[in-house]
């Protein structure tokens, strides 16, 4: 598949048109932001980690019957993907308190739920991605109620997929964010990423953070968490 005009570029990732016009190729970069961008860095080797992880959980997920974008792997940081409208929600599912959820009811992080939690953000930068109740997305037009109600189910459904799957791997997942699209023949896919930048993954014995808040809290040792989070999932799948 060739590689032609780039289409988009993002704070993690690249997107370039192919001379199929219904899939896109993903680069997945090194840099790193936090904050809507306000703290940037790099973190070596990241790319490629987010490329191969993200696949992965991808087809995990697309076995359970669940679609989504992912369509081939091309190398270590690039990955061929059906082209989708994004829905501009996050969804952002909760298992353990932590982050925003933390701060803004003023809880500890730490305390697991008794039944995850779905939240949805508005895409929006210039907003900074507000939380939005789910009345407001229909009064924004942004998801029919159909939309809207398939992604939370398939959010959790997805939720308990990957989380057995971390736990098989000695990881706890706290929380994730995912986000959808629709494909040209109105299919509701998942698409963007599944990595250690968009879910938040603790060791399940030290409850060490092995995910991008060591570079949102400026913890250290970030390249060691990435590749350690990836040395777990590669042996869970070789095993
Ligand atoms: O910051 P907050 O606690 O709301 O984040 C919840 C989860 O969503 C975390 O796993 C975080 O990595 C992810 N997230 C993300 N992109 C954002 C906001 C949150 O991947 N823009």
């Amino acid at each position: 598949m060739k590689k032609r005009e780039l289409l988009y570029e993002g704070k993690a990732k690249k997107v370039y048109a192919t001379d199929d016009p219904e899939l896109l190729i993903v680069s997945y970069k090194d840099d790193a932001t936090a904050f809507n961008g306000k703290k940037r860095g790099t973190i070596e080797g990241k790319g490629a980690i987010n490329n191969r992880m993200s696949n992965a959980l991808m087809q995990r997920i697309e076995k359970e019957g669940i679609p989504t974008h992912y369509v081939r792997e091309l190398n270590d940081r690039e990955t061929l993907v059906r082209r989708v409208t994004i829905v501009p929600l996050e969804v952002i599912v909760r298992n353990v308190s932590a982050g925003s959820f933390a701060a803004r009811y003023g809880v500890e992080e730490g305390i697991p739920f008794d039944e995850p939690t779905v939240e949805f953000s508005y895409k929006n930068d210039a907003l900074n991605d507000p939380l939005i109740v789910s009345d407001h997305v229909l009064a924004l037009r942004l998801a029919s109620k159909e939309t809207l109600d398939r992604i939370e189910a398939y959010a959790r459904r997805i939720d308990e997929i990957l989380r057995s799957f971390w736990e098989e791997c000695g990881v706890i997942l706290v929380d994730f964010k995912l986000e959808f699209g629709v494909t040209a023949d109105g299919t509701l896919v998942l698409a963007d990423e599944i990595s250690p930048d968009t879910c938040r993954l603790w060791d399940a014995k030290t409850k060490e953070k092995l995910d991008k808040d060591r570079f949102r809290r400026d913890l250290g040792g970030i390249e060691e968490a990435y590749r350690e989070i990836m040395r777990r999932l590669s042996e869970h799948d070789a095993a």
